[in-house]
């Protein structure tokens, strides 16, 4: 009786260090996945005229940067007269 007792248990001991072994390591955070830029959020850029952040694909882009409006880049950077 003893010894069928020591034979189940062996063999759950050697159950348990396989079953261990067999799993993969549990992969450590990576320290740069909080940071990573989420793909659902969209850029920001800074109007050069007012400071207003704006999207990128909701702005205006101009020569000195890229402007929440078409008035404040038409303010910012006047057009200039064409060249002779
Ligand atoms: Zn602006």
């Amino acid at each position: 009786m003893l010894l069928r007792v020591l034979l189940v248990l062996a063999a759950l001991v050697v159950l348990f260090v396989w079953w261990s072994r067999r799993r993969p390591p549990a992969a450590p955070p990576s320290p740069h996945a909080a940071s990573a830029p989420q793909p659902d959020r969209e850029a920001m850029v800074r109007c050069p005229h007012c400071g207003v952040h704006t999207p990128v694909s909701m702005g205006w882009p101009g020569r000195g940067g890229t402007y929440c409006s078409a008035e404040h880049r038409a303010i910012h950077e006047p057009t200039e007269p064409p060249a002779p």
